[in-house]
């Protein structure tokens, strides 16, 4: 073995048009690879100086980094704030027709004449979060006076 570099101790990816030195399958051998592209922050597309094969180069680093903990959190929030659960949880019997100049408590139900029905899922004294069946919108309201 010689003590070129290879793929086990680059920590960077390398420019494009830069030649790396890795293994080439189709060769059999350790040859120079051009860089050809970034394909992401972590990965490249490398092509073989000899036989122009071509490879991609993803960084050791980042490859542990996506096999770790996956966020399960954000997931989470949204199923159980989605449309069909407040559908479920509130229901449509109290709904009221909105109106910016209405005020809305969390947890009313509204129809609103562009979006549809709509819940309420905050609050607060001169706006309101409402998740209507295709997406979540910032509302005005209590603006009667
Ligand atoms: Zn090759």
């Amino acid at each position: 073995m010689s003590a070129e570099q290879t793929d086990e101790n680059i920590d960077q990816l390398p420019a494009v048009a830069k030649n790396i030195y890795l293994p080439c399958k189709k060769c059999d051998e350790n040859r120079y690879h051009r860089v050809l592209a970034h394909k992401s922050k972590n990965s490249a597309k490398l092509e073989c100086e000899i036989c122009s094969g071509k490879k991609t180069f993803t960084l050791k680093k980042a490859r542990k980094k996506a096999t770790g903990a996956k966020k399960k959190t954000a997931t989470k929030r949204v199923k159980k704030n989605s449309f069909a659960a407040l559908l479920t949880d509130i229901g449509t019997e109290g709904t009221v027709p909105y109106s910016m100049k209405s005020k809305f408590d969390e947890k009313a139900a509204i129809d609103h004449s562009k979006f549809g029905l709509g819940f309420v899922t905050e609050s607060t004294a001169l706006k309101v979060q409402v998740v209507f069946e295709d997406a979540t919108r910032e509302l005005v309201h209590n603006r009667g006076n």
